[in-house]
């Protein structure tokens, strides 16, 4: 199932190309007394909205997703986890560039540990990426995202899997320069998730995923899921063991070699095997 937020707040479903508004679901979740339990309430109730999410769907002949305008397919994350340095090839190229290195000297991946992304720096393609400070270089960061399902606390490797609600196609953009990473990734808009989720009965093997990203008609990233350092498996035990993960919560698994910047104008087009593709502009302030 691939799953939506549209236009103004509306939920959606996406079959064969189109986005059928499923919103009346919603009207199946449970009520949220204050404090509001943790975690996205509609990933949270996903499985048991399935049935509502299809028969909504049902009643619309649904809208060209080319037509849309498609925000983050979650919309409250507990957080926003960022792996670093996770392929071999960004290492490297990261240790030629010291726009990229800043004063940090490159480690293996899990010597670094995992670090966080504002929440309120979420958007979805469709609201696209404003760049911040014309005098500073913002750089694009194409990963796959992995949304958590259900709360994970210490898990194992073999059951990490099981916590996935599913995958989306994920852009962590960050400005370069000394500040600590998790103010220069956290800037409004600097965290993309997108077009939609989809559910994790959909995507056989995540670590075997063509990704890529193009600005203008030339590739700029294009790797493979599989030449990740650390798996996402391994990335969401290892992330359990540090703190719960929570329904909605979204993992950026790390960006492949080919990082660079862009510039207001640019649109980035994003593609994912057995994702889909976006393309996200890029404004200025
Ligand atoms: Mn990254």
């Amino acid at each position: 199932m691939r799953v939506c937020w549209y236009g103004d707040h509306r939920l959606g479903l996406v079959r064969d190309g189109a986005v059928h508004d499923a919103s009346a679901a919603l009207d199946h979740l449970p009520p949220l007394p204050y404090p509001w339990p943790k975690g996205d309430p509609l990933i949270t109730h996903l499985d048991k909205l399935r049935p509502h999410i299809e028969e909504a769907a049902d009643q619309g002949a649904g809208t060209d997703a080319a037509e849309v305008r498609f925000l983050s397919p979650v919309q409250a994350p507990t957080k926003i986890i960022g792996v670093p340095v996770n392929y071999q090839k960004h290492i490297d190229e990261a240790i030629a560039d010291d726009e990229i290195t800043t004063e940090r000297v490159i480690r293996h991946t899990m010597d670094q540990g995992l670090f966080l992304k504002a929440n309120s720096a979420l958007v979805g393609p469709g609201e696209g990426v404003r760049r911040r400070f014309a005098d500073l270089r913002t750089d694009h960061e194409m990963e796959l995202g992995i949304v958590i399902g259900r709360q994970a606390a210490n898990v194992s490797e073999k059951d990490a899997l099981d916590h996935v609600a599913g995958y989306a196609i994920a852009l962590d953009m960050v400005v370069r320069g000394p500040e600590d990473r998790s103010l220069r990734k956290s800037v409004d808009s600097y965290a993309v998730l997108g077009p939609w989720l989809v559910t994790a009965d959909e995507i056989a093997d995540p670590d075997r995923l063509d990704l890529s990203l193009a600005i203008g008609g030339e590739t700029r990233q294009d790797s493979n899921t599989a030449n990740m350092i650390v798996n996402c498996r391994q990335i969401i035990a290892w992330a359990s063991r540090w703190y719960t993960l929570w329904p909605g919560d979204i993992i950026m698994t790390g960006t492949p070699e080919g990082v660079g910047p862009v510039k207001p104008g640019d649109v980035m087009h994003c593609e994912i095997d057995g994702i889909g593709a976006m393309d996200v502009p890029v404004g200025g302030e």
